[in-house]
């Protein structure tokens, strides 16, 4: 099993590459090889708390990407407590760092898989990645 192909839509005369965030599946076996691979520290154990700041330049009161505020220091509830999980907002799919998600290319079962719920454009990805690092 391979991550999927990534969809191309053709939209007033241009070429735009639909992407999205990156989500860990229950086949997770929980075998730890991701966690250290993720450039913006997405990736979190089970039953762990996550805070936007951990690993980014985020700090203080932010914006996130989908307009609402928060505190970037605040820890927030595990998203799984039974599998490794990504946090959406801080996934770019890699973007700005590598060519390929490197959680799903050293995932022994292949669960990092495209995220249908939160699908996004390179473009996005990589304002998310410049507001994840304060670039
Ligand atoms: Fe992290 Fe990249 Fe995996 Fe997203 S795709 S969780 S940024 S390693
Ligand atoms: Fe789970 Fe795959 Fe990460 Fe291992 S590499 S912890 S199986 S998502």
């Amino acid at each position: 099993m391979s991550v999927k192909t990534p969809k191309f839509v053709r939209n007033n005369q241009r070429k735009i590459q639909h992407i999205m965030a990156i989500k860990i599946t229950d086949e997770c076996i929980n075998c730890d090889a991701c966690i250290s691979e993720c450039p913006n520290n997405a990736i979190y154990e089970p039953d762990d708390e996550w805070t936007y700041a951990q690993e980014t330049s985020l700090e203080g009161s932010i914006t996130l990407p989908n307009g609402e505020t928060a505190d970037a220091e605040e820890s927030n509830e595990a998203i799984s407590d039974e599998f490794y999980f990504i946090v959406t907002d801080k996934c770019t799919e890699c973007k700005g760092f590598h060519d390929e998600p490197q959680c799903a290319s050293v995932c022994p079962v292949d669960c990092c898989v495209p995220d249908e719920d939160n699908e996004e454009s390179e473009e996005k990805l990589l304002e998310k990645k410049a507001w994840l690092h304060g670039e």
